[in-house]
């Protein structure tokens, strides 16, 4: 008997539930997101961070945790940090110390990994995101807290070998990380994209870390619920934190699987955050799902205490005054700066950004040498941009300086090279290392002047009666053959000179 009840009274709220639609659930998103700073060697010791290196050749006691070995800080990351937080609008801490976090892994032989827990170096702030939003308007990620911590080894699974082989590399152990932490703001898996590619371009502006994900320097968790409106109420589901994504798209496909399981598995068995703990998940790249890792520790697992070997950290004043007056133009004031006032559309500004300060230096003293900022734009944003991509150079490498640069589209402006010859002459430019007037001596480019013009245009019209005749009774467009014919004649006649006077003589 009620055993019936309880499966009608189940079976009830189920129906409930599978009537909800998904796009109904309001997706929860925060991420912590760690950063290797680009200090030349570890948080803790003297030991080079260099990518690549033998494994286990850049260790020493201190890394390794050798009984009795100290740490020292270094003054580099702390640095690092309080410009990242000034970055991201936090507000600096004082006083900040050190704990240790209790956890056993064989690519950590301490025992412990050096963090900060109660009193981070930076605190509160925020980061605006662009959105494809109707409204336009950014949006503002708050970040929670930035802390400094030491990174792990590396185990190396022989997998070739069924695990029978494991090895480790202590190279990576003790670099220092930054943990960027915002609050559960994001609400899309773009938006958590987004928000990646604006803090990724920041700390490229700002020299703070290389973020190479390939390489492992900027790397990604991502927790995830949902809110589920259901009879009134909302319900959320267990929040799953999805470990050590270091890619992009592995942060956007991961958030948009995990929404729809979550999705699903409470459609199914109603299971809610008060039911369940918080988890632990993987993302696997082949399969494009997420796996159950562990259920998740809090932190008391980790018994925190205060490291009795480092002392707090005091910071001045003085000291965050002078690392915020060395900051540079951050993204987005760059942003601001090349639409207003450069006339660029936002999007053209963003793509100059996107490529980093040398690109935007170069196209800043192009656009002023020239003063001409939308051609500026169209020459940067399609041939050097396409080259240094093709090519795999930085704008540094580009052969072109933005002096030679400048007096190329100077000629062009000035109608003295037309568009196609431009760009022959940028080809040229850019093969031989050459300036722009050794290129139109190269070519065989020469002003033509008014009188071979008018032969030149006399013989087109000789040559071409019945054309002739078309434009003279109405049809316009014929004119492109003749300037057709013009270009193989004499290819420095100016195809828009050459029309403007076929049109005088043909039509009067
Ligand atoms: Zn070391």
């Amino acid at each position: 008997m009620e055993d019936s009840v309880l499966n009608s009274n189940s079976n009830s709220q189920s129906n409930n539930r599978q009537t909800v639609p998904f796009n109904d659930a309001k997706i929860i998103i925060g991420l912590e997101v760690h950063v290797q700073l680009d200090t030349d060697s570890k948080l803790f010791c003297g030991c080079s961070t260099r990518f690549g290196e033998a494994a286990n050749s850049q260790t020493c006691v201190v890394c390794t945790g050798m009984p009795g070995a100290l740490p020292v800080i270094n003054q580099r990351a702390l640095e690092l940090s309080i410009r990242t937080g000034l970055s991201l609008n936090c507000r600096i801490a004082r006083s900040t110390k050190w704990d240790r976090k209790n956890y056993f892994y064989p690519d950590l032989p301490k025992g412990y990994q050096i963090s900060q827990f109660d009193q981070p170096i930076c605190g509160p702030g925020h980061l605006d995101i662009q959105t494809t939003e109707a409204s336009g308007q950014p949006r503002r990620i708050r970040i929670e807290r930035a802390h400094l911590e030491e990174d792990a080894g590396k185990s190396i699974h022989d997998e070739s070998n069924d695990r029978q082989s494991s090895k480790i590399d202590l190279n990576r152990t003790g670099t220092p990380l930054l943990e960027i932490v915002t609050y559960p703001d994001i609400r899309t898996a773009a938006e958590a994209k987004a928000f990646l590619s604006e803090l990724k371009l920041i700390l490229n502006y700002i020299d703070v870390s290389d973020c190479n994900m390939q390489q492992g320097n900027l790397r990604c968790d991502a927790n995830v619920n949902l809110h589920i409106p259901l009879r009134g109420q909302q319900i959320a589901t267990p929040i799953v934190e999805i470990k050590n994504l270091n890619s992009f798209r592995a942060v956007e496909r991961s958030i948009t699987f995990e929404a729809q399981r979550q999705f699903e598995g409470w459609q199914e068995n109603g299971v809610t955050i008060a039911d369940a703990p918080k988890q632990t998940r993987g993302w696997n790249d082949h399969t494009q799902m997420t796996t159950l890792q562990r259920e998740k520790e809090d932190s008391a697992d980790y018994r925190y205490f205060p490291d009795p070997d480092l002392i707090a950290v005091k910071i001045e004043e003085t000291q965050i005054k002078q690392i915020r007056s060395q900051l540079v133009q951050l993204p987005a004031i760059l942003r601001e700066l090349l639409v207003k006032e450069y006339n660029l559309k936002p999007d053209d500004a963003a793509v100059i950004v996107s490529q980093g300060r040398g690109v935007v230096d170069y196209f800043l003293t192009v656009a002023d040498g020239c003063e001409n900022s939308r051609v500026a734009n169209n020459w940067i944003g399609q041939e050097v941009l396409r080259h240094l991509n093709e090519s795999n150079q930085t704008i540094q490498q580009y052969p072109v300086s933005h002096q030679q640069f400048t007096e190329l589209l100077k000629l062009v402006i000035a109608g003295t090279l037309d568009q196609t010859r431009g760009k022959e002459v940028l080809n040229a430019m850019v093969e031989h290392s050459i300036s722009s007037e050794e290129a139109i001596k190269q070519l065989g480019i020469k002003s033509v002047d008014n009188s071979e013009l008018v032969t030149l245009c006399e013989t087109l019209m000789d040559e071409n009666q019945n054309v002739v005749e078309q434009i003279r009774s109405g049809n316009e467009k014929a004119i492109g053959m003749l300037i057709g014919k013009a270009r193989k004649k004499n290819p420095n006649a100016n195809p828009g000179l050459v029309k403007a006077m076929l049109s005088k003589m043909i039509t009067g």
